[in-house]
Order: C-alpha cells, then structure tokens, then sequence
C-alpha cells in the first residue's frame, strides 16, 4: 500500500464528497482496494459506498485522483410487451442494439497507455494489453474525460469464449461512451463519435416507436436466435432512462448447457433464472404446439446432457476443466494474467506460449475442481445433504 497518499487522500475526499477520515476508513475496512503490480495507481470500490458504485475506480494522477464510475446493472425485461410499455412510458421511441457475449471492460487512457477494467474495478493486464492494441488512442488523446465501455467478443478470450460472431481471435464492441461520472452520450452522438474514430461496434439493429417496439423485437430476437446470439440492449435513444436487455431461446439455454457441465460451480439463481426466461418467453410468444414441444426438448436437454457427460467423465477417471487461451503481443503479459488469475483464486493451467505470426497463443485450462469433488463423492456413495 502506498503510505505518501495522505494529501492526495484529501485532495479525492473533497469532490466525492468523501472527508479524508472516511477515505482511510474505506481503505482500512477494504471497501476501497488499491490494485497491485504496475497497476498501483488504480484503486477500485468493492461495495457500493453512498451515490459511488462497486467497481468504480480512483486513478491516481500525481497529486490527486480522478474517479471513473463502474457500469450500471442492465435490468432485465422478463415479459417483453409489458415491461417496454412500463418501462418506457415517458419515450416515444426505442433503440435496439445487438447484447453482444463476451465480457465487459471500461477503458481510459493513463500515461499514454490503454487500461482495460473489469466489471469489478480490477485491471485485467489482458484485456488492456488487447485494448492498447485494439482501439484508436485518438479518441482518448481527443477526450480524456471519457470512458468505452465495450464487450471483449471472440475464441481468444479467457472469460467467455465465443466462436458465433465471426470474429478471428478477439476484437472491442463499443456500446457506451460515458464521462467518468457516468454520464452516458446520447445514442447517436455516441454512434456517430465511434465511428469518426474508427471503434469497432456493437450493431444497430433498429429503432420503434414504443408501442410497436415488443413485436420488432420479437422478430429480431427469433432471428438472432438462429444464429446463436445472445440477444438485445433496448434503449432510450437520449440515454436518459436505464436500457434493458432481453435474450433469446438459444443463448438460455447455452448458458445452462455450460452452467449444468460445471453445476456445481454455477450459483443455482443463475441457472433457475434461466429456466423461468423460457417459461414466459414460451406463453408470450403463444408458440404453437410443435414450437412448445422443440423448446421443451432442448431447454432439456440443455441441462440433462452436459451434466451425463461431466458425470461420465469422472466416472472414468478424468477431471472437469474448460481449455480457453488468449493471444498476446508481449511474452510478459503472459505472467501478468497469471498472477491476476491466480489473486481471483482461479485454479489455472498455462500451457507453453505458441508463436503464431507475430503473437502468442496460450492454452489455459480452467479447472473445475468443485464439480469435480462433487461428482466424485456422489459417485463414491456420498448423500446430497
Ligand atoms: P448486469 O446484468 O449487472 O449488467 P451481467 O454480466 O449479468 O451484468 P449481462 O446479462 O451479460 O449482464 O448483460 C449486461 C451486459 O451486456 C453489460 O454489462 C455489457 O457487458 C453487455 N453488453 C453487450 N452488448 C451490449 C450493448 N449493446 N449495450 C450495453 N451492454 C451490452
Ligand atoms: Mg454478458
């Protein structure tokens, strides 16, 4: 821990409206986490603290520190006519753009350098080592007083690997760009301000007039579906009220093929929220019979047929993990990200970089040791208590 930050502590204490006594407080209960390695200057809010959300970040800047807020929770439209028509009484119209599956990251310039935070407020030496190469510095020299925010999407990705959108290795979806208060751009300033800078992003799939909203919807999630997307962000066009996201068939039950491979690492309301997605999608959509049946068929097998497979496999003697890799230009962000996995207590294999062109590609294995030892012990006569 940096110990000369008494004067700084009072010169971030004034505009959060923090006194310094409660900025050490903060600090000694953990509440405020100074992030570690060359990444000393970032320091990252675990809980929510007054108007200050978990995530949110404190750079150090010389004498003082600059505040960056996390990312909002996106609620989630569960019934999708009526909660557009509540949610959105006081707008005419609707922005849908692509939900993107990948992770999400915030990125700031520092010292001529891209960083990349995690929704925690960590820097993640990966993703910013990708962001510094990814995006165009220009905007950041042009705006240092804003934040993109953006989803990491492609193979090469340690978090959520994905091999539906084309992409080669991993590439940046802006889909906001805030000031560090939080402040979001309107739609289309922000659209328009990416693309004058050359970001790569998220699709914009359409615009409706609230009434009509839920049926354009609709058709857009069927046909997104198809192609195993994730799903829709719904808008207010001025980005004044709260967006709200929707998903489709195909990605519940994508995520419950990979929640019940690893079910006993899976937190069981993330698994159960899927299931209930389904039921309401399947009554508003008043699917015909034969609609009914298939959706029956795969939200099952969805959840039967990974969990066979995992049981199947420790029966024979394996282990459960999840290979991912990453692809990286610097040998040393290598260890970086291993470090940083290891602090998340994240049970990680490397294998040996391999160089591919001008990169490097490392296979990691994700072990699931909590399945693992689950599956194990019931196999061996232990009881579910
Ligand atoms: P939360 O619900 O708290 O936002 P989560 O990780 O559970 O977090 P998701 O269900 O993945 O959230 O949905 C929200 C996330 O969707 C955002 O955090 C962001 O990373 C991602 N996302 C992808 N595309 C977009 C987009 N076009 N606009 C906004 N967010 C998007
Ligand atoms: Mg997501």
């Amino acid at each position: 821990m940096d110990d000369g930050t008494e004067m700084d502590r009072k010169e971030v204490a004034e505009p959060l409206g923090l006194s310094p006594s409660r900025f050490s407080e903060f600090l000694e209960k953990k509440a405020l986490l100074q992030d570690w390695g060359e990444y000393e200057d970032f320091f990252r809010f675990s809980s929510n603290v007054g108007k200050i959300d978990e995530g949110s970040v404190l750079v150090k800047k010389g004498d003082v520190f600059e505040f960056v807020q996390g990312f909002p929770k996106i609620k989630r439209a569960i019934m999708l006519a009526p909660a557009i028509k509540s949610h959105f009484a006081d707008i005419d119209a609707v922005a849908v753009e692509e939900k993107m599956n990948g992770y999400n990251v915030r990125v700031i310039e520092h010292n001529g350098k891209l960083i990349a935070f995690t929704r925690s407020g960590r820097v993640c030496p990966y993703s910013s080592e990708r962001a510094d190469h990814l995006l165009e510095h220009e905007l950041f020299k042009d705006h240092p007083e804003y934040v993109v925010y953006g989803e990491m999407v492609g193979p090469d990705n340690p978090y959520v690997p994905k091999h539906i959108y084309g992409v080669d290795s991993l590439e940046f979806f802006a889909f906001d760009i805030r000031s560090k208060e939080g402040i979001p751009l309107p739609v289309h300033e922000r659209r328009d301000l990416a693309a004058d800078y050359g970001l790569t992003q998220v699709e914009l799939l359409g615009e409706f007039e609230v009434s009509e909203a839920a049926e354009g919807i609709r058709d857009i999630i069927l046909e997104l579906g198809k192609k195993e997307r994730e799903g829709v962000i719904i808008k207010d066009p001025a980005m004044v009220l709260q967006p709200l996201k929707y998903t489709t068939s195909e990605t519940n039950c994508a995520d419950l093929r990979h929640g019940f491979r690893y079910y006993n690492e899976s937190g069981k309301d993330y698994l159960f929220a899927r299931v209930v997605r389904e039921g309401f999608q399947s009554v508003e959509w008043n699917e015909s019979e034969e609609d009914l049946e298939k959706r029956c068929l795969m939200l099952g097998k969805s959840i039967l047929m990974p969990m066979r497979e995992s049981i199947m496999h420790v029966q024979e003697g394996e282990r459960l993990w999840e290979d991912v890799q990453i692809r990286v230009r610097e040998v040393s962000t290598i260890d970086k990200f291993r470090m940083y996995l290891e602090r998340l207590g994240l049970d990680a294999i490397f294998g040996s970089p391999e160089l591919i062109g001008d990169e490097y590609v490392v296979k990691i294995r994700k072990m699931n040791k909590s399945t693992t030892d689950k599956t194990l012990g019931i196999i061996e006569g232990q009881l579910w208590s």
